[in-house]
């Protein structure tokens, strides 16, 4: 007896990736989904809401090559990021410039 696992097809299309839920943007908006910014060989990426592609997150891609994965870091680090409750949302603070002392010539 032999017993063979049934065979399923493969489909013809390319894997749809599963957004998973994210959380509302700063800017007060829902996004459907987010904008990732990946560079081939870089361990970091960016992912943005589609809303308004004004915010965007830093995320640790770690190389994965697994387009979901790094949809679902992306997310997670969307997730997590802190935000502003929603009556008060300012856009993040420029860096400080180091403090330029003033040269006492002499
Ligand atoms: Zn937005």
């Amino acid at each position: 007896m032999s017993s063979r696992p049934p065979t399923i097809p493969l489909q013809q299309q390319p894997p749809k990736l599963e957004q998973p839920p994210i959380k509302m943007c700063p800017c007060g908006q829902f996004p459907d989904g987010l904008l990732i910014e990946m560079p081939e060989r870089a361990k970091y990426g960016r992912a943005m809401g589609s809303c308004c592609g004004d915010w965007s997150v830093e995320f640790r891609n770690n190389y994965t090559q697994d387009p979901q994965e790094t949809l679902t870091r992306a997310s997670k680090a969307w997730n997590d990021a802190p935000r502003a409750p929603e009556s008060d949302v300012f856009p993040p603070e420029p860096a400080a410039p180091p403090s330029a002392e003033p040269e006492t010539s002499h």
